[in-house]
């Protein structure tokens, strides 16, 4: 496992990359990354081209909303740290507020199978969670419920959440669900609208995905 220093300074960067991509703006999403048996995650509302390795807190599993480090927790802190705990395969989630996945939340519209990418998230869609307010655990409960066998959801009427077996996986997913957002609304305005890939079409895309995308992933 990289070691403390390193995981630090990849979640600087990939806050960072959020924003200069496009993914997110402002102060808004937040990065966790898991440690052992604690969770590092991003301070609350601090701006990333500011924001240093020694900024990020600590929160260990054993001691729920327990957290050391100069600046508080992200506010959403125990949607990080109840999916964590919930969920052993993620070793990292991204939440960010992209415009064209948001705008589909705030819609409340989940994306179908229109494009096979959506197998990048490990099934037949990416639902969109019920409503609840930032920062608490009704939106942990919320996001969990419909990211059941999947690998990233829409946060009704807020943003995303993906998740990885490592950051890098994490970010690839969170690009690659705003591209899917994006393709299916312009796909949405065409006559006729998109055509969805039934069941079987998916199936055969999981099972030939493997871990395409993700070779090339560093350790974090
Ligand atoms: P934080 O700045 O506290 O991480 O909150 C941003 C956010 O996206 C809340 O949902
Ligand atoms: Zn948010």
């Amino acid at each position: 496992m990289s070691d403390d220093l390193t995981i630090r300074r990849a979640i600087v960067d990939a806050c960072r990359e959020m924003n200069r991509s496009g993914l997110n703006q402002g102060t808004a999403g937040n990065i966790s990354v898991r440690r052992g048996e604690a969770m590092l995650i991003t301070p609350s509302a601090t701006p990333y081209e500011a924001m240093q390795p020694d900024d990020i807190a600590v929160m260990p599993f054993e001691a729920y909303g327990v957290w050391t480090g100069p600046l508080a927790p992200s506010t959403e802190w125990r949607m990080h740290l109840d999916v964590m705990l919930a969920r052993p395969d993620v070793k990292a989630i991204v939440h960010a507020h992209p415009v064209h996945a948001t705008a589909l939340a705030m819609c409340r519209k989940p994306i179908p199978a229109a494009h096979y990418m959506v197998a990048a998230f490990g099934g037949t869609d990416v639902r969109c969670s019920r409503y609840a307010t930032y920062g608490t655990k009704e939106l942990s409960m919320a996001a969990l419920e419909a990211m059941e066998g999947r690998t990233a959801v829409l946060l009704a009427n807020h943003g995303i959440l993906a998740v990885g077996a490592s950051l890098a996986e994490a970010m690839w997913r969170a690009v690659e669900l705003e591209t899917l957002a994006r393709q299916y609304i312009l796909s949405l305005g065409i006559p006729g609208g998109p055509v969805i890939l039934d069941d079987g079409r998916i199936a055969e895309t999981l099972a030939k995905f493997g871990d395409y995308g993700l070779r090339h992933k560093v350790e974090t």
